[in-house]
């Protein structure tokens, strides 16, 4: 059974018949993907599209590169969104920072929000970072000591950091999620051995990221991550899509 942790299927350019995708994913094994939106707009589309699919779980975000767009009374309005809509949705995201942006205090500010609701109401948090990793992991570790230090649910998506931000991670129990761009990456190659088996999951970031590259990208290419976890950790596929799926039932369907 697949699981996928990260994808836009709400992005209708790519994905223009939902019933389909559905279809395949229930023929290919995919038992649930978590749609994340990225603002209002978006968010709105994953819940309406989980009252349909109900194995496509919505998560409502606040995306870096909207963060860096809006005013803030728009950004507040966006949390507000947020709030009224937690009790609806499996997680909060995607969010995070991204430092090819210019103006990253803003994006912490506004991240810092968006994760103490996820933490306040125990939801996972789904996280983006690019050439901000650093300060991602300062940022989510103040934001965790004011509001909940007892929360894990975190979530790293495609996380590019180095090894050393790796480990701090995993000590904090936090979980990454592995891309099916994995098996042509060194980085995710080492990322997997450094990250017990207990704190990974499978995603695509649909339809971004396809194994190869120019295609769209599908859930159930999640199976590419699972090959490439199984070859490192040296178990069967089985027993990693098995495990993987116990790690995504802890956090998204408890
Ligand atoms: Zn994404």
């Amino acid at each position: 059974m697949l699981t996928d942790s990260h994808a836009h299927l709400f992005m209708e350019d790519w994905f223009p018949d939902l019933r389909d995708i559905a279809e395949q994913c229930k023929e290919k094994g995919v038992r649930y993907v978590v749609n994340s939106g990225l603002e209002k707009d978006t968010n709105q589309k994953v819940l309406e599209i989980s009252e349909t699919h109900k194995t496509f779980l919505p998560s409502i975000g606040l995306y870096p590169g909207e963060v860096q767009k809006k005013s803030e009374a728009q950004l507040n309005s966006e949390i507000a969104f947020l709030n009224e809509n937690i009790s609806r949705c499996s997680a909060i995201g995607e969010m995070g920072l991204d430092g090819t942006y210019p103006e990253l205090e803003k994006q912490k500010k506004w991240f810092s929000r968006a994760l103490s609701i996820s933490a306040s109401h125990g939801r996972p948090a789904i996280i983006h970072s690019r050439k901000a990793e650093k300060e991602l992991i300062e940022c989510i570790e103040s934001t965790l000591l004011e509001n909940n230090p007892a929360f894990r649910k975190v979530i790293l998506h495609c996380f590019m950091g180095s090894m050393k931000l790796v480990n701090k991670a995993v000590e904090k129990g936090w979980y990454f999620t592995i891309p099916a761009i994995a098996g042509r990456s060194e980085h995710f190659k080492s990322l997997i051995k450094n990250v017990p088996l207990r704190q990974l999951l499978t995603e695509t970031d649909s339809p971004f990221l396809a194994p190869k590259k120019g295609e769209t990208n599908y859930p159930w290419n999640t199976k590419e991550a699972i090959l490439e976890i199984a070859n490192v950790k040296r178990i069967t596929q089985e027993e990693t899509q098995n495990l993987i799926y116990l790690n995504f039932a802890r956090l998204f369907l408890a």
